[in-house]
């Protein structure tokens, strides 16, 4: 009986698992079996050639059309041959039909490959794809023919007859391969391991799972994969092959859900005639009725003897501070605390004012004019002088402050809090997992964790990142909230548009209003911004390459200063700055001494000045979609009318598109959507939110929901019947384990 972990040594002899190993990293039965192909080609059916990248690795099915034998002159630079006689070079241009390729091979007399490549012969051409003149290569590409009668003949291998007989079928697989492992030789040991492993018993799904759902048998379905007679065997393999993936994920998460379920917190019901009520009563404005219900939800999972566990999430303005805070009261008034973990000092900041300013005398306790119910917000930041901390560090400890804000230092060992109740953790997506877990060990039982993002997480995407987490969403927008309108400044071919965008923030400024100028990056050699706030990855483009480093914050300032913004207040804010100084600005924006703030994406998170109606974005080609969309936040939060002008100097291309995409729509789920398709599959998971990116082959997080959704149900079903999997298959038994030692290591390894 074969398995899925036994080594392929043992199958394919020695020579061939070490070539797997080396090149693909694939050991076991079940690494090569699930090295699943990535396209299939088809004889007579020519590869676009417009798709290939360069620097790829790619495999093409063309026609040769032309081929050149060319003796290399003996010059200084010139490639000669061993001994002095020139060497020849052999060049053959394949084609699809409309594009070429050019093949470049070197040698010597008989000894120059590529011989038997002649004009009207077609094959599968493989190798790194490069830029010469102008045109795209191939140099010793490794290829395999096809005869006429439907066989196929390998270059620059000896194996050839036994491909043949593989290509004979209509679908060829294409695998992800390497130069040193062409397609086809992966091909072949994939088929020799097929056979092996005939009797392969390693069924993962439970069979009435399988059998309720219409999915193929494990056996059938890698046959079906490697070797499908049709494009309708292929469909119905990956319909079960993505199943491998989407259940044991699904069951993990609903273990972990029915875990902290039974799992006992302390119930923090809160008190009548408490904090919570006295906020309600200053409160300022009305609740909307999406925050009325969050709030309630909250304030229900709270009083559970059972750890909440929620994600929050809502655009950004939608409100999600006020409903945190109504749940952290609701702790302090049950005699516990609440720990709000934010991603930047910037905001942690801004917590602590705008919390405290909410409070009023209800965050004074112990102060003159403070209230009987009052408590106290303390802050913990790693820039904090050394008596400030040790105070709120005190503070935190004794439990005199009911609210502890701070970043990452809130994390740090030494930190200790009274009573942890409740953990609120603002805008995840900068944080993981684990970093969750780290705060949540700092309470002597489970606290209840509220997880709040302001970037809309398509539903499947919350399903299996956030899977162990249930959702609330905030739609709509408190009243006096003011549209948006976004405009994209083509600066690099009309300079003129550039200048006007300046008149349109002079213009703010003389009406009364604020303005952003956001920059890529801090500049001044200073290099990307500092720890607290990583700048966007834009996503690659071709369109980048050979563009200058961005506009940096420090030389944009004295530009503008000298220049179309003379005469406004200009503030300076990137992540370098010492904390003090990084205060003082926002201070000083927030009470309306400076004009216009120049900065980094510092600010994308959780400023908050209404005041502010325009937002200038230099190089804005170079942040992500839903970055754009977050920075814009910072606008349109007052009753005023605000602007968003993007400035590009992209004529067209991709980078260009997302810009043109973010002006058309403020649609937060549509936006997180585009700027997730433009990624890859891997990036969105991401190993700073999952360990389970090498998990992940055929299922799409975006397009699976369905599969997705259906595996859930069956994996709760699973859980709820049998926790422990104890009556599973030993296979599913099996991979639970390793996503949750893949989860470990990845802890361990950030620890
Ligand atoms: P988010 O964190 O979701 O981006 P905030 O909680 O910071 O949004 O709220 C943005 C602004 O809207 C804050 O100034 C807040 O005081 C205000 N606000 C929140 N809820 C309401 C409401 N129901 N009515 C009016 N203004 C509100
Ligand atoms: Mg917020």
């Amino acid at each position: 009986m074969s398995s899925l972990d036994q080594p392929l040594g043992t199958l394919l002899g020695p020579r061939t698992a070490k070539e797997l190993d080396s090149g693909l990293g694939l050991r076991t039965v079940g690494d090569l079996l699930r090295h699943y192909p990535r396209r299939y080609a088809r004889r007579g059916e020519l590869t676009d050639l417009a798709d290939l990248e360069v620097g790829e690795h790619s495999t093409v099915v063309a026609t040769v059309r032309k081929v050149t034998l060319r003796d290399l002159r003996k010059s200084p630079g010139g490639r000669t041959g061993r001994g002095g006689a020139p060497g020849q070079m052999l060049t053959v241009v394949v084609g699809d039909g409309r594009r070429e390729l050019t093949l470049v091979f070197f040698g010597r007399g008989v000894h120059v490959p590529g011989k038997e490549l002649t004009v009207g012969r077609e094959g599968l051409f493989a190798g790194k794809v490069s830029m010469f003149n102008g045109t795209r290569q191939l140099s010793h590409p490794e290829y395999l023919l096809f005869d006429g009668e439907g066989s196929a003949a390998e270059g620059s291998d000896t194996e050839g007859s036994d491909a043949a007989a593989a290509f004979a079928r209509a679908l060829i697989p294409v695998y992800p391969a390497t130069d040193a492992l062409p397609t086809w030789k992966i091909s072949k040991a994939v088929r020799a391991l097929l056979d092996l492993t005939a009797d392969l018993d390693d069924e993962l799904l439970p069979t009435p799972v399988r059998e309720s759902h219409g999915l193929l048998p494990l056996p059938q379905a890698l046959r079906w994969v490697h070797e499908p007679q049709d494009a309708a065997q292929v469909a119905v393999a990956h319909d079960r092959l993505r199943w491998d993936e989407a259940f044991p994920l699904q069951v993990v998460l609903a273990q972990r859900r029915a875990s902290r379920s039974v799992a006992p917190a302390l119930p923090r019901p809160g008190r009548p005639g408490g904090l919570r009520d006295a906020f309600l009563e200053r409160l300022p404005f009305a609740l909307t009725a999406g925050q009325q219900e969050v709030a309630t939800v909250l304030a229900d999972e709270l009083a559970r003897p059972h750890p909440m566990n929620r994600l929050l999430q809502g655009e950004v303005g939608s409100g999600k501070t006020v409903v945190a805070l109504l749940a952290m009261l609701q702790v302090v008034d049950s005699g516990g605390q609440a720990a709000l973990l934010a991603p930047t000092e910037v905001l942690a900041a801004q917590h602590v004012r705008s919390i405290t300013a909410f409070l009023g005398p209800l965050a004074q306790a112990g102060m003159l004019g403070g209230s009987d119910v009052a408590t106290r917000v303390a802050l913990l930041t790693g820039s904090q002088g050394a008596a400030e901390r040790r105070r709120n560090l005190l503070d935190a400890a004794s439990g005199a402050a009911g609210i502890v804000i701070g970043t990452h230092a809130l994390l740090q060992e030494h930190v200790q809090l009274a009573d942890l109740g409740l953990v609120v953790v603002d805008e995840q997506h900068r944080f993981g997992v684990e970093q969750r877990d780290a705060l949540r060990s700092k309470a002597g039982t489970p606290p209840h964790v509220l997880v709040m993002t302001a970037t809309p997480i398509p539903r499947t995407v919350a399903m299996t990142v956030f899977g162990d987490l249930e959702v609330s969403t905030l739609t709509e927008l408190p009243r006096g909230r003011s549209p948006i309108v976004t405009h994209v400044v083509p600066a690099g071919d009309k300079p003129h548009f550039l200048a006007r965008a300046w008149e349109r923030l002079r213009e703010e400024v003389a009406a009364g209003h604020q303005g952003y100028v956001v920059c890529p990056r801090i500049g001044a050699a200073a290099g990307p911004d500092g720890d607290d706030a990583p700048v966007a990855a834009a996503e690659p483009d071709p369109g980048q390459e050979g563009r200058g480093p961005g506009a940096g914050v420090l030389d944009v300032a004295p530009a503008l200063a000298d220049g179309p913004l003379a005469g406004l207040r200009l503030g300076v804010l990137h992540g370098r700055l010492p904390a003090e100084e990084k205060d003082d600005v926002m201070r000083r924006f927030t009470a309306g001494e400076l004009d216009v703030l120049v900065a980094t994406t510092v600010i994308e998170v959780g400023v908050d000045v209404p005041n502010a109606t325009v937002m200038t974005v230099l190089d804005a080609d170079r942040f992500g979609v839903s970055q754009l969309h977050q920075l814009r936040g910072r606008v349109g939060r007052g009753g005023a009318a605000s602007i968003c002008l993007l400035v590009t100097e992209l004529a067209g291309g991709p980078s260009r598109e997302r810009l043109e995409a973010v002006a058309a729509t403020t649609d937060g789920f549509e936006l997180s959507r585009i700027d997730l398709e433009a990624r890859r599959e891997g990036d969105v998971l991401g190993t700073s939110q999952s360990g389970r990116r090498t998990s992940l082959r055929l299922l799409s997080v975006l397009r699976d929901e369905a599969t997705i959704r259906a595996a859930r149900e069956e994996a709760s079903a699973l859980v709820a019947r049998d926790p422990q999997l104890a009556e599973a298959p030993a296979e599913l038994r099996r991979v639970v384990a390793t996503l949750l030692d893949d989860e470990r290591s990845e802890f361990l390894e950030k620890a």
